[in-house]
């Protein structure tokens, strides 16, 4: 059997490992055309911080790579020939594979007004992105960053570590409004603002105005012009469909994939921010883009390729993360309507948030202590903890898990509840 793998990312290298665990003599290949293969993009924002050396970024070592037996190719596979199950690469050279998986991920949007193909106008997708922005990020000099989710607050928090002045634009009234609170969108902003940035709310950027080839303003929609040295941008991603599309594959958002994450050509799978996979659970195709479902469908796709039927069932979002350095861990249903940065988290949460409104509870407190709970008719949905992390686990089994939480229901909506205290003495008993 001849398994080829394009994108080296965690939902292809899961699937090579999967592969290996049942089939130890097939021919396996991985293409991938990042320069630095296989490392953690979640990791990025902690190298730009220089909390991380890069060389941290790296979650095999090339023993345990080694060991997996794969040929490695490092080229961008431009086409794929069903026909022929062939895979044509950027240098004309072909592959040809039996069971092909597609796991080439999302990319960042492009920030498409005019002066962004300037230099220093600069997005966070992957390991050379980290450092060029490190090249620029020099202490003296000035910054915008635009967008509102967990990236752009990753570039605002290493372009402020690295010493830059950082002007931070948000279209609307407040920080990452789809999943956040007002209190919790103002705890972050007024931490941020204690580092030193300064915030414009509905603020737009129409324009990239250059200075000698160079990004050296922004024009934004009120007229306002502002003086930097650099723009970052994390506006949104979206899955690399180009090859799908051209191969004739079925598509939606993104590939669309049965619970055993094969297309609709049985000898093609997509696995990880690429693919739109089957949940038999809710009956919806659903897009993630997270690194644990990207290597947990990578991992079932490589079962499933290699002869054994695994179905991939997804479990409530998990997300820990941290903003304005405040950790924070977000679980199951939390926000209202789509999140461009963690679609995973906010889909499909806005008919339970308007049927539920009053069942919101939340204890605050001080500013980095807090708990949000979103409570169901007999389950907790979802929870966001920032600050004290002793709930987070046991909160998450009690999401995933679909705990029956009827003993408690009623205290937990009292109004002024201590619902950290009412959670901690239910699940004690529990255990
Ligand atoms: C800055 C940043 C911070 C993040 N933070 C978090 C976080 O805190 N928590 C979290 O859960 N997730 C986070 N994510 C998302 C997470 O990294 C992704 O969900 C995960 O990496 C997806 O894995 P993947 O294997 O599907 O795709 P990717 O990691 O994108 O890998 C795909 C690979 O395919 C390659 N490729 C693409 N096209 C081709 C082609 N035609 N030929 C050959 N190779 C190709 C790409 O270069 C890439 O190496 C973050 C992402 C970024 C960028």
């Amino acid at each position: 059997m001849r398994y080829v793998i394009i994108g080296s990312g965690v939902a292809g290298i899961a699937a090579i490992e999967a592969m290996r665990s049942l089939d130890t003599a097939g021919e396996i290949t991985l293409i991938g055309d990042d320069p630095y293969g296989f490392y953690s993009r979640p990791g990025l924002a902690y190298y730009l911080t220089g909390e991380l050396h890069d060389k941290a970024l790296f979650p095999r070592t090339a023993d345990e790579l080694r060991k997996l037996n794969f040929r490695y190719i490092n080229k961008q596979v431009t086409k794929i020939l069903r026909a022929e199950h062939t895979l044509e690469l950027r240098d004309q050279s072909g592959v040809s594979y039996d069971r092909l998986l597609i796991a080439v991920g999302a990319q960042a949007l492009p920030l498409e007004v005019p002066g962004a193909d300037l230099e220093g106008v600069l997005k966070l997708d992957h390991m050379t992105d980290a450092k060029r922005i490190l090249k620029q990020a020099r202490r003296g000099r000035t910054a915008v960053v635009v967008g509102g989710g967990i990236t752009a607050l990753e570039l605002v928090e290493g372009l402020r570590s690295r010493g830059v002045k950082v002007h931070y634009l948000l279209r609307g009234d407040r920080y990452w409004s789809n999943v956040l609170d007002k209190q919790e969108s103002q705890i972050i902003e007024r931490r941020l603002q204690a580092e030193g940035v300064t915030l414009h709310h509905h603020a737009e950027v129409i324009e990239v105005i250059g200075r000698n080839g160079k990004a050296g303003s922004v024009r934004l929609l009120d007229g306002q012009t502002l003086k930097c040295d650099l723009v970052a941008y994390a506006i949104g991603i979206h899955p690399r469909l180009d090859l799908a599309k051209q191969a004739g594959l079925a598509v939606d958002r993104g590939i669309l994939v049965n619970e055993y994450l094969q297309t609709n050509d049985p000898d093609i799978f997509a696995a990880g921010d690429v693919a739109q996979a089957y949940d038999p659970l809710s009956g919806r195709s659903i897009l993630d883009s997270l690194w644990t479902p990207a290597r947990q469908q990578g991992y079932a796709a490589g079962l499933n390729m290699a002869g054994r039927q695994t179905a991939y069932l997804k479990s409530p979002p998990f997300n820990v993360t941290r903003l304005a350095g405040l950790t924070t861990t977000i679980i199951g249903t939390v926000g209202r309507g789509r999140d461009e940065d963690l679609v995973g988290i906010a889909r499909g949460d806005s008919e339970t948030w308007r049927q539920l409104p009053d069942s919101m509870v939340a204890q605050t407190g001080f500013d980095v202590n807090r708990l949000r709970l979103l409570v169901g008719e007999k389950t907790l949905l979802g929870a966001i903890v920032m600050g004290d992390q002793k709930l987070s686990r046991p909160l998450e089994k009690m999401i995933s898990g679909n705990m029956d939480i009827t003993p408690i229901r009623e205290k937990l909506l009292t109004s002024n509840a201590k619902i950290a205290d009412i959670v901690v003495e239910f699940w004690t008993g529990k255990q």
